[in-house]
């Protein structure tokens, strides 16, 4: 039996309409389109710049950048061997926008450097809802500037793009990781603490007590979550311009009236992070709660070798979940863009005078389609309804012979003749008039 194939598990493709892939909704492409514009305005409204980097990196990069002690690197990397190198699929895109940074010493350009991104990433994570092994980040990070204020840009501009699309009911946690020589204190602090409870944690928080027990304070084990209740807190182990600093971000989100909770177990799965923390849930999301998380990541510059103070901040987002909490709160986005002229045509010559008149429409700037298979006009005029079509033109054989086609204005439904030769320059004249006026288009008469 010949085999049939398909994407991948945890990957999906994203078709011309809504579709359904393992259970989970994908929306059309459309709507991703639409989706991403939309991103791209309130990046532009911020000021920030878009950075696009490679889809493979070399898998140093990332081990060193996102951490050797992650899940990311330990488990979850699609590595790619070509001879005597390594490459990863990125799995996040800071160490790679980090990298570039450095790379074409963009602090030479002058100034903070504001950068966005939209793209893939990819871990081998166990799919489920919410969590793929292709999935689609979009995200800023402000490098050259250790300013709390930074970090508050970041954060508002990740929840202006939420506000954006009317999403509400989110949940911003933050929290400060201190400095790493704060951080190692407070580690072996918990593990003493923790020790003498070895045996109630899980067999992951066991492994994480012997690794990186920091990465034990967001467990989703309820025992253990009962357990760090009385654990030692990390701010206590920090010291006066940590604390400052922390005062600082939380006084600006005060200023620009953004609601936000302490969360003192909040912790993130990557190592770069330092001082700030921040992530942002969704109610509506289900065990996999996060929309967004980000923070500051001063280290990862010298992580990946630089001599020059390379201080960032940002955030990343997941694109999926962003449709899952559109979804969830009943925002719809627009799954069709909407077509100028179908042209329905019957009989050989109308269907050459179809194609020709298509192009036509075309190259002034019109969006045109036709059918291609010599369906009934029934058939093509529901194409054209299908394709959120402006305007029908039609022409049968007997009515070309007589040099005229029909022009339907497919929202109300009025239909007028003209001669064949002068509708596509009185649709584009419509078009234009609608388009100058904002307003919708109409018939005037020929
Ligand atoms: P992280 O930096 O790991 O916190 O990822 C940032 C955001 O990317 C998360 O808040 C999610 O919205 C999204 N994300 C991370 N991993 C996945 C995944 N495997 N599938 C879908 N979205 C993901």
């Amino acid at each position: 039996m010949t085999k049939t194939w398909r994407n991948i598990r945890g990957a999906f493709d994203i078709l011309p309409w809504a579709s359904v892939a393992d259970g989970a909704a994908v929306p059309g492409s459309a709507a991703w389109r639409y989706v991403e514009d939309a991103i791209r305005q309130t990046m532009a409204r911020f000021r920030f710049e878009e950075i696009r980097t490679p889809i493979l990196e070399e898998e140093g990069l990332i081990a060193r950048g996102v951490g050797e002690g992650t899940d990311i690197v330990a488990k979850e990397m699609f590595v790619v061997d070509r001879g005597r190198d390594r490459y990863v699929l990125r799995p996040e895109v800071t160490a790679p926008v980090m990298r570039a940074w450095l790379q074409h010493r963009l602090e030479q350009r002058g100034g903070v450097q504001r950068l966005y991104y939209i793209g893939p990433c990819f871990r081998a994570e166990r799919p489920q809802k919410g969590r793929y092994r292709q999935f689609h980040q979009f995200g800023c990070e402000i490098v050259g500037s250790d300013d709390p204020r930074a970090d508050a840009e970041a954060i508002a501009l990740m929840l202006t793009v939420y506000d954006a699309f009317g999403v509400t009911g989110s949940r911003l946690r933050i929290n400060t990781l201190g400095l790493p020589e704060e951080r190692r204190r407070y580690a072996a602090a918990l593990r003493d603490w923790l020790e003498p409870h070895r045996n109630a944690l899980s067999e992951t928080g066991r492994r994480r007590l012997d690794k990186n027990p920091l990465r034990l304070l967001d467990t989703k084990d309820e025992r253990e979550q009962a357990l760090l209740r009385d654990a030692p807190l990390l701010v206590d182990f920090t010291g006066e311009p940590t604390r400052s600093r922390y005062e600082s971000v939380k006084q600006c989100l005060d200023e620009a009236g953004i609601d936000f909770e302490e969360d003192a177990m909040l912790v993130r799965g990557l190592d770069y992070y330092m001082h700030t923390a921040f992530e942002l849930d969704s109610p509506d999301l289900g065990a996999q709660s996060a929309l967004a998380g980000g923070g500051r990541y001063d280290l990862l510059g010298a992580a990946l070798g630089s001599d020059r103070p390379a201080p960032g901040t940002g955030f990343a987002a997941g694109m999926e979940r962003l449709f899952l909490a559109l979804d969830a709160q009943g925002l719809s986005v627009p799954e069709t863009a909407s077509l100028d002229v179908f042209l329905v045509a019957l009989g050989r010559d109308a269907q050459q005078w179809a194609f020709r008149e298509a192009q036509r429409l075309r190259r002034e700037g019109a969006s045109a389609s036709f059918d291609l298979k010599g369906r009934s006009m029934k058939a093509q005029m529901r194409e054209a309804h299908r394709q959120g079509a402006l305007f029908a033109l039609i022409a049968g054989e007997s009515e070309l012979a007589a040099g005229v086609v029909q022009l339907k204005n497919m929202d109300s439904g009025e239909q007028t003749q003209l001669p064949a030769d002068a509708a596509p320059t009185h649709i584009l004249q419509c078009l234009g008039d609608a388009r100058a006026n904002d307003a919708p288009v109409s018939i005037p008469s020929p």
